[in-house]
């Protein structure tokens, strides 16, 4: 029974634990490992990732997809038979394009880029950057190319993380959205003296921010007998299986912000794994399904969940608790609206939920750019202040808090920003959906009970792994493509309250 289905999963599983292998690698390069094992890494990390990408292109694969294609034969599309065969077919397709050697080549040069980057950023000095970055452009246009696309290059690289999705549908929906946040963020900064965020730049104890966020996400339901929190530069969260998915922390002690709403954020991206269908785990479809979905969950517990008035009317008596010196008197208002607090800043990273998507644009917009080879990366730190300054009004002091700032182009993680803003709008789109669904579900999270919402995510998204696209996933829950319209209501609603906007 099923027996050509079992031999691709059992092949297709062994291929999944040397990727998870890999993330191990990955996460113990970004937690534990001295500087003097990137050299070394680099080369592991080459070698696993050759590995699995020629495991995964063999003939092997070929046969028995082509095997259990006829066995699944008229399997219902949202079975998980279909569902593997269907999905695994274009991952192959994709991967066959792709030669071992430009696989292996591609991971060596961002592990090392990776400590490039970090050395540069922390010098401010883009041009030590610059060869790396160079380097790695040119191989994301050799990878466009071996993909192939219909348009632009972009769309080949975005299409790897948001399958089917392409850049001039990227560029529709930012389009859309762009001249309403403009203008928000505009009549905001009319009133920005209504708002002060003084009472979050105090000095707190390091153990005690992390005891509260951990407590914070164990209550939302990220399940600690299957993860774990450490301290990373570069906040992420990572799975080795649906039994171990772990997060990463930045802390600040003169800042509540990164360590507590950075928690809630990767604790969403952490339940979105724990939460796939246990009939997927460890194979490929055992994974969410797309970045800007991935992001929808961590941008729905960080922002729609963790920045509420409801959340905080049941969270703040309880971090007061936990900080009576500095939070003791603060009433709910005041730390409602502080932690809603809109101004252009610098780092993408740290912006506000008004200003975030702009942050996105600008990438985008560079990106788009150098890939169609009509941008230098040399003049990049040039380019991204002009543009910079002209959208927030403010022009970065240093190429540290500009051009520098994130991690991703040293990653080879180009073409995956745009998630980040597709993200924010659906963590708007599925939450009204959520709470059309159970309309009890702000009263619960006003209560401190976050199973409402969890479940229906878990039963909605998290449970179907890789099985839709995020555009067939978003049609399924919400009856209609992903849009600004929800998020825009949301900021707005939020903003007139906050602001008298
Ligand atoms: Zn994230």
């Amino acid at each position: 029974m099923a027996e050509k289905y079992q031999e691709l999963t059992a092949h297709l599983r062994e291929i999944h634990n040397v990727n998870q292998a890999a993330q191990v690698l990955g996460w113990d390069q970004q937690t534990q490992m001295p500087p003097g094992g990137a050299p070394a890494r680099a080369a592991q990390l080459g070698t696993l990732a050759r590995l699995a990408h020629e495991m995964l292109v063999s003939d092997t694969t070929a046969r028995r997809l082509d095997d259990a294609a006829r066995e699944v034969g008229t399997a219902d599309f949202n079975s998980d038979e279909a569902s593997m065969v269907r999905v695994v077919q274009q991952d192959y397709d994709n991967a066959v394009k792709i030669p071992s050697s430009f696989v292996a080549e591609w991971a060596q040069v961002t592990t090392l880029a990776h400590e490039v980057w970090a050395h540069a950023r922390a010098n401010d000095d883009f041009r030590a950057f610059q060869p790396s970055l160079e380097r790695i452009m040119n191989l994301a246009i050799q990878r466009a190319e071996y993909l192939g696309y219909k348009d632009q290059p972009y769309d080949a690289l975005l299409g790897e993380f948001e399958r089917g999705l392409t850049t001039a549908e990227v560029k529709r929906i930012f389009d859309e959205h762009k001249p309403e946040l403009v203008a928000l963020i505009a009549a905001i900064r009319q009133q920005s003296d209504k708002v002060s965020d003084a009472v979050l730049h105090q000095v707190f104890d390091l153990e005690q921010q992390r005891q509260f966020a951990l407590a914070v996400v164990k209550g939302f339901g990220y399940d600690f007998n299957r993860g774990r929190q450490d301290v990373a530069v570069h906040p992420f969260a990572t799975s080795f299986s649906r039994g171990d998915v772990r997060i990463t922390t930045r802390f600040m002690n003169d800042f509540l912000n990164p360590a507590l709403f950075g928690m809630m954020h990767e604790a969403g991206h952490a339940m979105y794994e724990q939460g796939i269908g246990e009939s997927l785990d460890g194979t490929p479809l055992g994974g969410g399904t797309s970045l800007s979905v991935h992001e929808s969950q961590s941008r729905m517990w960080e922002n729609v969940v963790g920045r509420s008035k409801p959340f905080w009317n049941w969270a703040l008596p309880k971090l007061q608790a936990a900080f009576p010196a500095q939070l003791g008197n603060v009433d709910l208002d005041t730390f409602y609206k502080a932690i809603n607090r809109v101004a252009p800043s610098f780092i993408r990273v740290e912006a506000d939920e008004a200003t975030y998507n702009l942050h996105i644009m600008l990438r985008f917009e560079l990106e788009t750019e150098l890939l169609a080879g009509k941008l230098k990366v040399a003049d990049l730190p040039e380019e991204w202040n002009d543009r910079f300054e002209a959208l927030f009004g403010i022009a970065p002091p240093n190429d540290a808090q500009g051009v520098l700032q994130d991690i991703h182009w040293s990653s080879g993680l180009i073409g995956y920003f745009p998630a980040y803003a597709l993200g924010n709008l659906l963590s708007a789109q599925y939450y009204n959906r959520a709470v059309g669904d159970n309309p009890g579900i702000p009263q619960d999270i006003g209560n401190g009970k976050f199973d409402t919402l969890l479940s229906w995510l878990n039963q909605n998204i998290h449970q179907h792994g890789r099985k839709f696209t995020a555009d067939e996933l978003t049609r399924r829950i919400t009856g209609e493509p992903i849009q600004s319209r929800d998020y825009l209501k949301y900021l707005q609603q939020k903003y007139s309250e906050i602001y008298g906007v």
